[in-house]
């Protein structure tokens, strides 16, 4: 039977072993933490169910879809409330709604009224392809305008990426962009003919499991079996047709070596920057993949103490509004039932990023009374919270920015010169938990096909 070491056991790597191991491989996932799961942690405190990285999956993959059956999640997928519908944007200091029909964009006050012109001119901006690399900015303001990037893209791309619009790639950040734009001629003509995003109509629009995103963690790794804890991968050579993988085990600082036939590296690209030897040494543009830090604050209160009906997903925060210094806030409790104790709210802020990555460096007493000021201001919150909850993610999203094209090369580069080697994770073919998932069966079905 074939050897696999599967690096890294978040969602990427326990969906590759899942994969592997029903295609009757021998797998073994190596994880450096105590815990599996990666960037998908969620914990539960004083009756709070809090998340500290995904709180949401979108738009779900057919592979999602047949995993949920597969791991028995079908009776734990949770909706998102259809009060979700409604986002918030900062404009002036207070949270704004963003429109949700063609009604609601007529008297919406999240854009102005020239704004609101120019951006629907956008069905008039000529067609551009040079073939060149657009960053987000550069093509929201060519097609929609100043004001659709201040307050529609700029806080959008806070909220999904933790970026920069003037830096991320619009064709690797968000692809349908310009497949629309090429294929109608226009983003508004191709939304108007409801071929949008997603050509299928997913089962579900906005999900969580009933325990959290752990759920889907907890559910993999029974069926996987194999993910060794505690285990950090410090280097990876090919010898005579099969690989090593060395190891430190626990507080054990020998290393133990591993033979295998193949190996599936999920771990995040800085990570490989760490390894004494690795396939990725010969592709110095990896090294370029930025990983903003962020920090994620869970803030519960009774729900008398804040002034807002927070009747909707959230608000997000454009960089132009700088008195406020959060990124954005998810409105947990409104979102999914069972976040917070009865007459209580869960409020999840994120802080830093690309925008203000020193902010993230603060004492985390410091941190909080950034996110109680600004939640103090825009949804009227009183008094101490019942529950605080800090995650540090000292890097966080890998940025796809503009020559992202060179980096998707390089890895490929890297798999077709390593038989035996492949890559998956969220640096990959999109950031979101689906498409990291997708990356991960992509990357067992590759490696299966060469052992
Ligand atoms: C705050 C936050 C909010 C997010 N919100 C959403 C959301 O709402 N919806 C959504 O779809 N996506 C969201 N994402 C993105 C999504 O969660 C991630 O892109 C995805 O979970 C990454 O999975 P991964 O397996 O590629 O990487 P990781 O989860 O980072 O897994 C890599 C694993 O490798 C391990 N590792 C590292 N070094 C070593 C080593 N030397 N040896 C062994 N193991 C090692 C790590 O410990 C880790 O477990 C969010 C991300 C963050 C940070």
């Amino acid at each position: 039977m074939a050897t696999v070491a599967v690096l890294g056991g978040g969602i990427a790597g326990l969906t590759a072993a899942y994969h592997l191991e029903r295609a009757g491989v021998d797998v073994e996932v190596l994880e450096r933490r105590h815990t599996p799961g990666g960037m998908i942690q969620s914990s539960n405190s004083g009756g709070y169910l809090v998340e500290h990285g995904p709180s949401t999956i979108r738009e779900s993959t057919p592979t999602l879809e047949r995993m949920i059956d597969e791991l028995g999640l079908r009776e734990s997928v949770v909706e998102a409330s259809d009060k979700a519908n409604k986002r918030f944007i900062v404009r002036d200091g207070k949270p704004v709604p963003l429109p949700s029909s063609p009604a609601s964009f007529l008297t919406t006050r999240a854009f102005s009224i020239p704004g609101k012109i120019r951006l629907l001119m956008e069905l008039l901006v000529e067609q551009q392809s040079n073939g060149e690399e657009e960053s987000v900015a550069a093509f929201v303001r060519r097609r929609f305008g100043r004001e659709a990037l201040e307050f529609g893209a700029d806080p959008m791309v806070a909220g999904i990426f933790s970026g920069n619009p003037d830096n991320l790639s619009v064709a690797h950040a968000f692809p349908t962009l310009p497949e629309m734009e090429n294929n109608y001629g226009s983003v508004i003509k191709a939304l108007l003919a409801g071929k949008g995003a997603t050509k299928r109509k997913p089962r579900y629009r906005i999900f969580n499991f009933q325990n959290g995103m752990q759920q889907l963690i907890s559910a993999l790794v029974e069926q996987v079996g194999d993910v060794r804890l505690d285990t950090r991968v410090v280097g990876i050579t090919r010898e005579d047709r099969r690989w090593t993988v060395e190891v430190e085990e626990g507080f054990e600082r020998t290393p133990d070596r591993l033979r295998v036939d193949g190996v599936i590296s999920t771990l995040p690209l800085h990570k490989h920057r760490e390894l004494s030897s690795t396939p990725l040494d010969a592709a110095p543009a990896l090294r370029s993949v930025s990983h903003p830090p962020l920090l994620v604050i869970a803030l519960g209160y009774p729900r008398r103490n804040v002034d807002h009906k927070l009747d909707g997903f959230g608000m997000l925060v454009p960089r132009v509004e700088s008195g406020v210094k959060i990124l954005g806030t998810i409105f947990t409790s409104t979102l999914f039932p069972n976040r917070a104790p009865e007459d209580h709210v869960l409020l999840t802020s994120m802080v830093g990023g690309a925008r203000r990555p020193a902010l993230t460096q603060q004492s985390l007493h410091e941190a909080r009374d950034v996110v109680e000021r600004d939640l103090r201001k825009l949804l009227g919150v009183r008094g101490e919270p019942m529950l605080m909850h800090y995650t540090s993610w000292t890097r966080g999203i890998p940025q796809y920015n503009v020559g992202y094209g060179a980096v998707k090369r390089a890895l490929e580069q890297v798999e077709q010169t390593n038989p035996g080697f492949t890559l998956a994770g969220n640096y990959r073919q999109g950031i979101s938990v689906p498409d990291t998932m997708q990356s991960g069966r992509l990357a067992a079905e590759r490696l299966l096909a060469q052992l």
